[in-house]
Parts: C-alpha cells; structure tokens; sequence
C-alpha cells in the first residue's frame, strides 16, 4: 500500500438532489471524521450525523460511512457523507474537509488510487468511466462485463499460456540446437497456435466491445430537398435517441444521436457543407470537412425518382476516397414499380421511403455492417482503441515468433514483446504518463 495524501470531491453529479456524496480518501479520514462529525464512526455503518464546522455550527445533518483500509473502493481509509444534493451545502462540506487537511481531488482520482491497490486493474478502472458515460443499454452491459474482470481474465489466462511457452522455449535456449529435442519443437508450435487462435477470439470480442463504447461517426450528405430530415427524423423517433448537448456555435454542423442495437450512431448532417458565406460560416464549412475526413460512413442520399445525378455525383466524389458509403435512395413511395432499381446484393445501397418506413430496417442494418458490428453470440466486453492496438501488437508479434520456429532466440524475443503488449491491457506493464492519460478523462469524484 502506498502512503497517499487524503483526497476529497463532491463525488455526485453538480445540480440539485435528493442526495448529494462527498467522499474522502486517505490517511486522515479518522481525524476529519471526529472533527467533522463529533463522534466516532462503526466501519461500515450508515449513521445519521451532524456535519458541523469549526464552530460546531451545523453545515448539514446526513449519512456518514466510513470504510476502513483495506476494505474501500480505493483500499485507504474513506468516508462519505450523504448530505442534502444542493451545490452550496455540498461545497461547504467539500470546504470542511478541505479546511481539515484533505486537498481536491483530481479527475479519476479515487479510482486511480483503487487501481494502484491492487483493487482493479486498467481494463477495470477504464471500464468504471465507460460504464459513468455509456449512452445505451448494450453498452452499459459491456462495460459492467469488463469491470467484473471478464476482459482481465481473458488476458490473465492468454499471460498465462504465453508465459508457459515462453518457459518452454527459453528453456530450450541454453541447450545447442542440434540437442533441442524435436518433441520441443513441435510442442512449442503447437502451444503457438493454440495462443493465436485464443488471441483472435479475445481480439474479435474486444473489437465488438469498443464499437459499442465510441458507436460510428457517420455523416449524412445530399442534395437539398431530397429527404435528409425527414430520414433522420423518422430515425431518431424510432430509435433510442440520446441528445447530448454540443458545445460550439450554431453554425455547426448539426448533429443527430441514435442507438441501433444498443450501437450509438452519432450522425453529423453537414448540409451547409457548399453554403460558402461569411467567415463564421466559412468555419463551420471547415469543421464540416473535418468531421468527414474523421468519419467512419458517410450516407449520401438521393432522391429515388430521379436516381443518382451528376449534382449526386459530384457530392459522392467529394467525399474521401476510402470513407465507406451507403447512397440512399429515398422516396420509393412515389416510384410506380420496383423497377431494376431495387437490385438486391449491393451492400452499399439501399432503397427507402422516409415517408411510410418502408426500407428502414434495411438501411440499419447495412450501417451496422458497414461499421463492422456483429452481433456476438457472447455479450463483448467494453475495450478501447488502446487495448485493440496492444492486442493487434501482440498478434503482430506472435505471427512472426510462428515464423521463427527455427531461429528460437528470435521466437523468444517476440514471446516477449507479445507479453508486453498483453500486460499494458491490464497495467502490470505501463508508462505514468499512459496512467495519467487515462485518469485524467475520469470525472472529479469518481
Ligand atoms: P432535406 O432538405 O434533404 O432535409 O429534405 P426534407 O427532409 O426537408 O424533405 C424534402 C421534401 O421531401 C419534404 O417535402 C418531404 O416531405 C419530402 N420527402 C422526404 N422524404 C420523402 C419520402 O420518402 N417520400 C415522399 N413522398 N416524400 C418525402
């Protein structure tokens, strides 16, 4: 256990409610506890107290528990008053503790300390701030999957394994080759591919996993007139619309949150793309080529009467050459027959009436392929871009030690990157700066 300072934070959200927690952790939690409260606490206790200040005057009457090191979710000594959810109460009482020689916390601080305890490891404490900002049901599923330690004990047991084929080849290495039993040699490739083919089933979940964290940016692009509103608008009523507010001026692109699946879609309607006026405007014209070189889709919808145009075109060829794309073609209420329009098997179209629904399924349903969700058998496991390029790392490496089968000093060292790159996934192999990184995205409190 290392000796820490003592952190306070108002650990609910800023506003008014019912309730609101200030929660402290470290060593004079017991001190600020007696002075605070006047009494002593029983761990693990709700006690209805008075908070008082220095003049034992009453700041608020509320809950206080206290959670006695190792038992807390930080593993020091913490305590946490419930008192009345208003924002001045709670600063007084954040005040007092302060006053009493605690200090603020920073953002992610609490689970920072949890983590350098032992008590959770990185992939944990990650998924403790995916599951605070998960903006759906499937991804509040996979981020609670990943905070039991589903995802941390895939790669304790791929650890495992690949450590026990590191014993076997460095065991190897202090003999001459010629004396390296071939029996060795083939355990050893087997014990390889076994690895790999685990290592891909972790991959392809954690894949999945961080699709349902971050969702798909897609932007929506089209001539006026054919039927981008009334598209997203039939969308977001059927689906489970999140509205987050986005800072930034009105001329923004505008912006639409929908869940499929449980997958947040953030689409980005950036019809004011070609609308080149004054400067403010000119900015929101840049950010609207931003947000579409950093988009993963783009649908470019089009007016099904009249079918993909030269003006259509042009958009389309705008657009990045590598951004994946699905053409809507909308209003087919209005088209007479089904005509060769409707071609089946091309992935990357799709037919649709805003109007009456009709092709709407569809058009989810080749969203979600275009951005590479499958819905696993097994729920995924919340992952992050970081934890995809380490499991990709390690991969890379176990490919070429599969190579190397006849150069072992070779294949060793690669066994040894791969276990790097597994164990910055859980932090037993981590930079500060990579944990500062990360903590530092977490809200104050948490
Ligand atoms: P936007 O300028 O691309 O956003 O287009 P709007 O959503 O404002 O639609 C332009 C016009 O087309 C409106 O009059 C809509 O009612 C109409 N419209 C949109 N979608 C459909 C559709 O699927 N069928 C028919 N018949 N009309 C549609």
């Amino acid at each position: 256990m290392r000796v820490a300072d003592t952190i306070a934070a108002v650990a609910t959200a800023p506003g008014r409610g019912g309730i609101g927690v200030v929660r402290v952790s470290g060593p004079a939690v017991h001190a600020i506890a007696r002075a605070m409260l006047n009494r002593t606490l029983q761990p693990r206790t709700a006690t209805l107290c008075d908070f008082v200040d220095g003049k034992l005057r009453l700041l608020d009457k509320g809950i206080a528990i206290l959670y006695c090191t190792p038992h807390s979710y930080t593993g020091e000594d913490v305590l946490e008053l419930q008192g009345h959810g208003g924002p001045a109460v709670l600063s007084m009482i954040l005040r007092r503790c302060l006053d009493l020689g605690a200090r603020p916390a920073n953002p992610g601080e609490f689970t920072q300390r949890a983590f350098l305890n032992d008590k959770l490891d990185l992939a944990q404490a990650e998924s403790v701030a995916d599951l605070i900002d998960a903006s759906s049901e499937a991804a509040v599923r996979s981020a609670v999957r990943s905070l039991a330690g589903e995802f941390s004990d895939r790669m304790t047991e791929l650890t495992r394994a690949l450590v026990d084929l590191r014993i076997l080849v460095e065991g190897t290495l202090d003999f001459p080759e010629e004396e390296i039993d071939l029996l060795d040699r083939n355990v050893a490739t087997l014990k390889l591919g076994a690895l790999r083919a685990s290592l891909a089933v972790v991959l392809a979940h954690a894949e999945q996993g961080r699709i349902l964290r971050d969702g798909a940016r897609v932007v929506l692009v089209g001539q006026p007139n054919v039927g981008k509103s009334s598209l997203m608008n039939r969308l977001t009523e059927e689906e489970v619309a999140i509205v987050t507010e986005i800072p930034g001026t009105t001329r923004d692109p505008l912006r639409y949150e929908l869940a499929i699946e449980g997958v947040p879609v953030h689409v980005i309607d950036t019809a004011g793309l070609r609308a080149a006026g004054d400067p403010v405007e000119k900015m929101g014209i840049e950010r609207a080529w931003r947000e579409i070189r950093q988009a993963d889709l783009a649908l470019l919808v089009v007016d099904a009467t009249i079918g993909l145009s030269p003006t259509d075109e042009k958009i389309q060829n705008e657009l990045p050459e590598n951004l994946k794309k699905i053409i809507i073609f909308n209003k087919i209420d209005l088209l007479s027959n089904d005509g060769n329009a409707r071609a089946p098997g091309q992935s990357s179209k799709v037919w649709l009436s805003a109007k009456s629904g009709e092709g709407l399924d569809l058009l989810r349903q080749a969203i979600l392929r275009e951005i590479g969700w499958r819905a696993p058998e097994e729920g995924p496991f919340s992952a992050r871009e970081r934890h995809l390029h380490a499991l990709r790392e390690g991969a890379a490496s176990l490919e070429r030690a599969a190579k190397a089968t006849g150069a072992l000093e070779l294949m060793a060292e690669e066994l040894r990157l791969a276990q790097q790159a597994f164990e910055r996934i859980t932090g037993k192999f981590s930079a500060d700066d990579l944990l500062g990184e990360i903590f530092s995205r977490f809200c104050i409190g948490k």
